[in-house]
């Protein structure tokens, strides 16, 4: 067999984007604001889904942005947080980038996590999340989050991780509808088989 290596980049616009924009996020609205930025623009660039996420330190300082690359890159697990904690552990060079509980990196989303992005976080050292639009924002326009818990926000608490919710809510909110409204591919896959 001659199998491939898997590797992905983020989408060239996000740095020439990044180039005109702050290295540091005082507030968690401007956080929000660059990641909610995040989810429009790679509607618009058709680079990916509707989401967008960012890696900060405990100065509010960029680590790296994510977006969702799904479609782009033929990749089921590379939404917008993966892409962004992948990313960041690739930059700091480990894992946990945590290290071991030392350090304070925030992850902040456009939307809920789903099922698989729940998992991953508590792998990934992050201490705190903050998320944009509501989980049933995202399912309105037709996504999937998956099985998660029905208290996740208690999971992740309960391991020492930070949850903020609805912050720039509304702003998130408008972009999951403005991509549905368009026409934007709705990419639930792991459907039953049709028989
Ligand atoms: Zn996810």
């Amino acid at each position: 067999m001659n199998l491939p290596a898997f590797t992905f980049r983020l989408p060239a616009w996000v740095d020439v984007f990044l180039n005109h924009q702050p290295a540091v996020y005082s507030t968690i609205e401007d956080r929000m604001r660059l990641v909610v930025d995040l989810a429009r623009k790679n509607i618009a660039n058709e680079s990916g889904g509707p989401f967008g996420a960012a890696v900060f330190d405990a100065s509010g300082t960029l680590i790296t942005p994510g977006v969702n690359l799904v479609i782009t890159a033929n990749c089921s697990v590379l939404h917008a947080e993966i892409t962004a904690m992948v990313m960041a552990q690739k930059i700091l060079g480990r894992y946990d980038i945590s290290d071991g509980g030392r350090m304070n990196f925030e992850l902040v989303s456009s939307s809920e996590p789903c099922a698989m992005c729940f998992g991953a976080i508590p792998w990934s050292g992050v201490r705190r999340l903050v998320c944009g639009a509501r989980a049933e924002d995202a399912e309105a326009v037709g996504f999937d989050e998956g099985p998660k818990p029905a208290d996740w926000v208690r999971a992740l608490t309960d391991r020492g991780i930070e949850v903020t919710r609805d912050v720039l809510r509304s702003e998130a909110v408008s972009v999951l509808k403005d991509y549905a409204a368009g026409g934007g591919l709705i990419y639930n896959a792991g459907q039953p088989l049709v028989p």
